[in-house]
């Protein structure tokens, strides 16, 4: 090969570098296209992971119930660093205001492998109070037989809460104001004509109103209203819907309560404002007419009803409680 055929051997190896070369080309091609296209999808991912972090709340909660990934936006909105909550049980956001229920069934709803949503309300490390309408879904292990995490989106809704609570509110005694009542008397008798979840309302008057008003005037017939209001808040339940039906009546929602307990709740609200000392009028009174939801009823015959119970007490000699049990 050496002596003869060297010409012969250069010729061979210069036809094998003429395929090989672009049998390479064309194999390598497709292999750089895929290669590049990843390195691609790569860093597109990347910037969209950060936008995520940056922008979306989302939190990632073991089955043990600690926090093992949070987001900044999460992180921004609570006012915690991501070191303070890993680790940590989301408990750690609660405000407090809100009713024990709500968490329960939103573990009872996660645990089964089920998707929360609802809102949130939580407060921040310095304790102002913000929230988050959240949506809570189960991580499925691989075979899809065991929740594996949960992760948690939200969105910051505290500005609407607040013109929802403003629109919910009574000025003057920060009671619910009319409008929320009506609306919860509309969601009560839908849940108790759906599931059978019975309630019971409360109708209150001041009695002789009119006269502090004339005696003292009607700054002062406000702070009596501020007053009442506050005995009212302070001894009724969170689940419970206290507000202003209006000028000086007031109503409470009793949910999940019989006639006997409502009238018991009652009759601890007459004592209870009869042995107030008010501040310039020194004592009023109050008369209240109780009454349980009925399977025949509509919001207008619950209102008729109780409201004629408010008159029967009034009838009786005010400071008095007329309920189902005695009329
Ligand atoms: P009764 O025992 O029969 O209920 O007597 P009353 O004087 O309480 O009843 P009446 O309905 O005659 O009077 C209610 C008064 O409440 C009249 C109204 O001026 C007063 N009032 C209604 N809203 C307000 C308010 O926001 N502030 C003040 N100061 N007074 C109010
Ligand atoms: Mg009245
Ligand atoms: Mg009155």
């Amino acid at each position: 090969v050496k002596t003869d055929n060297i010409s012969y051997a250069y010729t061979l190896g210069i036809i094998i570098l003429l395929i090989s070369l672009p049998i390479g080309l064309i194999i390598s091609y497709p292999v750089s296209k895929i290669y590049m296209t990843t390195n691609k999808l790569y860093s597109e991912n990347l910037r969209y992971i950060d936008t995520i972090d940056k922008y979306v709340i989302t939190m990632t909660v073991g089955t043990d119930k600690k926090i093992t990934d949070v987001s900044s936006a999460l992180c921004n909105v609570s006012g915690y660093k991501k070191e303070e909550l890993i680790g940590e049980k989301p408990s750690i956001f609660k405000s407090g205001e809100m009713d024990d229920k709500v968490y329960k069934d939103l573990w009872s709803k996660i645990t089964n492998g089920f998707v929360w949503s609802g809102d949130l309300q939580n407060k921040t490390k310095d304790g102002s109070v913000y929230w988050l309408k959240t949506n809570i879904l189960p991580n499925l292990s691989f075979d899809n037989k065991v929740v594996e995490s949960y992760t948690s989106l939200s969105e910051d809704i505290t500005d609407k809460k607040q013109i929802e609570i403003i629109s919910q509110t009574d000025k003057l005694t920060q009671l619910y104001n009319r409008l929320k009542l009506d609306e919860s008397l509309e969601n009560e008798m839908n849940r108790f004509t759906r599931h059978n979840d019975i309630f019971s309302i409360i109708l209150i008057d001041m009695d002789k109103f009119k006269s502090v008003n004339d005696n003292y005037g009607h700054q002062v017939g406000d702070s009596v209203l501020i007053e009442l209001s506050e005995i009212l808040k302070k001894h009724s339940r969170k689940i419970d819907i206290v507000g202003r039906w209006g000028g000086e009546e007031f109503m409470i929602i009793c949910i999940n309560t019989d006639i006997k307990g409502a009238t018991h709740f009652a009759e601890n609200l007459r004592t209870l404002v009869e042995e107030y000392k008010f501040d310039v009028v020194k004592h009023k009174t109050i008369s209240v007419g109780v009454t349980e939801v009925k399977r025949t009823d509509n919001i207008e015959t619950l209102i008729k009803r109780v409201d004629e119970y408010l008159y029967e007490a009034k009838e009786n000699g005010r400071n008095k409680v007329i309920s189902d049990l005695e009329s």
